[in-house]
């Protein structure tokens, strides 16, 4: 069986919502094909106290921004996914959920594309890939190594303390995730071990406003793919920023509350993990990414004169340095008492399914700013599509205009 629209869109998350708004407001005929509910990334793929680290203020999908009483303060899971389902709601966005796209091919004769399902193949003369940035954990090779009896899981599969075995935990990487969850498990008291990772740390609070807030002014999402050092610094790790404004998250401070900070995991031998002498280092990087950033800040301050609170702000300052004046190089799960290792890894791209060559040897997509060279294939939503901004609720929507109108340019 087969089904016509002028545009098919896979995927009803952020991405794929910003651009039905846009092609609903232009009259166009398209369908969204979701494999599970809309916002199911939000649903399945997060763990229950997790909450965005944009604040609200931030939340702007096209035509629907925030609105709540709370500009401020940070989405909690649930009320992303109702956010989502009250977004498409506005604007009966036509979505078909609980299908999963299994291939998108070319048309043997013709123009346009067949994009299959498990019931039914639909044709589509436009097909926007909108599946997310982070479909597929990422989980290192090492982690084969680690013995059997060790609970090991990816952040993706992470829920809460009380899901995961008693005993002390190994949380491996410092990125935003990583540094969440050895949160959530530390303050429910559970003996944390983490393992560093080179990631940077922003300051949730900077002189008297939100880290995000000056950031905005200072152009930083707003950075587009070609100011980047290379190609590959798209792929680089998300700096750790807390979503409280009254404690930012900060390695110092885990240390001093009781986690026990670790260098790189380097090798693992059933329930021995070798660990890298670079805590110190990595420490350090974390401790410059911020500085980096305050002297920013403090730079564009002089520049417009503007009167700030003086003081630092952050909840922390970078010279409180608590590590093991020992560096642990080699940590024994049993005799530490570790049951389960969660692997802050990151997420990998996954298109095999796309029967198209529109992807690098790396495999991933060829385009300029979400267009191919494929007439009407596109993508969206993936980090630094076009900007920095390109994958948050901030900055989606510009995207998601701007493939609408290339779109609409191709009638
Ligand atoms: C841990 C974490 C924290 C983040 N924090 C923030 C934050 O604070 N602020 C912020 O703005 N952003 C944040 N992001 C980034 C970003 O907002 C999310 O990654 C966002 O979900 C991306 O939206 P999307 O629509 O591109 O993808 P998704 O939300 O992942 O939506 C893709 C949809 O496609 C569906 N799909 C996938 N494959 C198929 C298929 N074959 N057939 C049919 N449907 C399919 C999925 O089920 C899913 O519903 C965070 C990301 C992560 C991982």
């Amino acid at each position: 069986m087969n089904e016509q629209f002028e545009v098919v869109i896979i995927g009803s998350g952020q991405a794929g919502l910003a651009l039905s708004y846009y092609l609903t407001q232009q009259g166009r005929s398209h369908i969204v094909l979701e494999q599970g509910r809309v916002g199911e990334t939000w649903r399945t793929g997060r763990w229950d106290s997790f909450t965005l680290i944009t604040p609200n203020w931030m939340t702007q999908l096209p035509g629907f921004p925030y609105q709540g009483d709370d500009p401020d303060g940070f989405l909690p899971r649930e009320d992303i996914v109702a956010y989502l389902e009250r977004y498409a709601a506005t604007f009966h966005s036509p979505i078909l959920c609980g299908v999963r796209v299994t291939a998108v091919r070319q048309q043997p004769e013709g123009e346009g594309y067949l994009v299959d399902t498990e019931e039914i193949t639909f044709k589509a003369r436009n097909v926007v890939i909108a599946t997310g940035a982070y479909p597929k954990p990422k989980l290192p090779i090492v982690s084969a190594s680690v013995s059997r009896d060790i609970c090991q899981l990816h952040t993706s599969y992470y829920r809460n303390p009380q899901a995961i075995p008693s005993g002390a935990v190994l949380v491996v990487g410092t990125g935003q995730s990583g540094c969440q969850i050895a949160e959530d498990l530390l303050e429910s008291g559970r003996q944390v071990y983490l393992s560093t990772s080179s990631c940077g740390r922003f300051p949730r609070r900077y002189k008297g406003k939100d880290t995000a807030w000056w950031l905005t002014r200072l152009g930083f999402f707003d950075r587009t793919l070609d100011q980047l050092p290379s190609a590959a610094a798209k792929f680089a790790c998300n700096p750790h920023i807390s979503d409280n404004h009254d404690n930012s998250i900060n390695l110092h401070r885990f240390a001093r509350q009781g986690m026990i900070p670790l260098g790189s995991v380097q090798a693992a031998q059933g329930k021995q993990i070798i660990l890298a002498p670079n805590l110190e280092e990595n420490l350090a990087k974390a401790d410059a990414f911020e500085r980096e950033i305050t002297q920013g800040i403090d730079k564009y301050i002089q520049q417009i004169g503007i009167k700030v609170e003086a003081n630092y702000a952050t909840g922390e300052a970078p010279s409180n340095c608590t590590t093991a004046t020992k560096p642990i190089l080699n940590l024994d799960l049993e005799s530490a008492g570790i049951s389960t290792i969660i692997w802050a890894s990151g997420y990998k791209l996954d298109f095999g399914w796309v029967q198209i060559p529109v992807f690098d040897e790396a495999g991933y997509p060829v385009h300029l700013r979400g267009v191919t060279v494929f007439p009407g294939l596109y993508f969206l939503g993936l980090p630094w599509l076009y900007k920095m901004k390109s994958a948050l609720f901030y900055g989606v929507g510009e995207d998601a205009a701007f493939i609408a109108s290339a779109n609409a340019d191709r009638r």
